[in-house]
């Protein structure tokens, strides 16, 4: 069955390769009633995806973000929702951020260069276009020129973490993460937690500096997978949530929004732990 809910999408202002209102148009014919934007870094699409949604009053947008955090070994995403993203301060700490991102992927450019694979940094910042230069531009421009037939390849031998051109960010604990959401009434949830290398220490630890929530629906899980994440979310008391962490990137089998997503009572939940969030503000 499909979901009407999708916690976990991307759009032109990250690495995604919808504009947010071609985002907006396909939820809304997908027959998705409640999905939050959550692009990496960024809160840049929002206003867009709202203007947009204006044509669709059934549909609700949640403003999202997925902030890229670091522990050691591993990289750590964490999903932000109903976060007051119109903050300056806010908005000051993001754009640092998105610097950074850029120093990062002309690192990842020369290395790649070096290893003797070719992209100009031109081609893939015309490729990111309005969005924060990401991975997945640089995977595009690879496949481009014709080196990988799909981005996840480039991503497995080059790009990922254990890849030969792979280049560090600068760093942001998970609590450094949780503590700026928290001051825009975010409700912090880790994304995509199966992907750590040891998940359970990392839930843990994140819900000592206060953890609300983690994926549990999430579209490229397996049934067992998921099982697991469902019974460790209950265990730690924390908000199970999901979605598809759609990128339009054009992967064989990447799930299409809506593929998978949390229960409503969820989205309850996240509202009401912001509510807390924002009291205390
Ligand atoms: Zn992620
Ligand atoms: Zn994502």
């Amino acid at each position: 069955m499909k979901a009407q809910i999708d916690l976990h999408l991307h759009t032109t202002a990250s690495d995604g390769r919808l504009s947010p209102a071609e985002l907006v148009r396909l939820v809304a014919g997908q027959g998705l009633k409640q999905v939050s934007i959550s692009d990496h870094d960024t809160t840049e699409g929002l206003a867009e995806a709202y203007q947009a949604a204006e044509e669709f009053p059934d549909l609700r947008i949640i403003p999202g973000i997925e902030l890229s955090t670091d522990v050691p070994g591993d990289e750590v995403h964490m999903l932000g929702y109903f976060i007051q993203y119109e903050n300056d301060e806010f908005q000051n700490v993001l754009r640092g951020f998105r610097t950074g991102r850029l120093e990062r992927g002309r690192a990842m450019v020369d290395r790649l260069a070096e290893l003797g694979l070719h992209v100009s940094w031109e081609r893939v910042q015309e490729i990111a276009g309005d969005g924060s230069v990401g991975r997945p531009h640089i995977a595009l421009a690879l496949v481009e020129r014709g080196y990988f037939k799909e981005p996840k390849e480039a991503f497995a031998e080059y790009l990922g973490r254990n890849g030969l051109a792979y280049a560090e960010r600068e760093k942001m604990t998970p609590e450094e993460g949780v503590n700026l959401l928290a001051s825009v009434g975010g409700v912090p949830v880790l994304a995509h937690p199966a992907y750590l290398t040891d998940m359970e220490p990392v839930i843990a630890e994140l819900k000592a500096v206060g953890l609300l929530g983690m994926e549990v629906f999430y579209a490229q899980y397996s049934p067992e997978t998921i099982q697991e994440l469902i019974v460790l979310a209950a265990k730690y008391d924390l908000i199970p949530c999901g979605g598809s962490d759609y990128h339009g990137l054009g992967n064989t089998g990447e799930p299409l929004p809506g593929t998978m997503g949390p229960p409503p009572e969820t989205v309850e939940r996240l509202e009401t732990a912001a509510r807390r969030l924002t009291e205390v503000l």
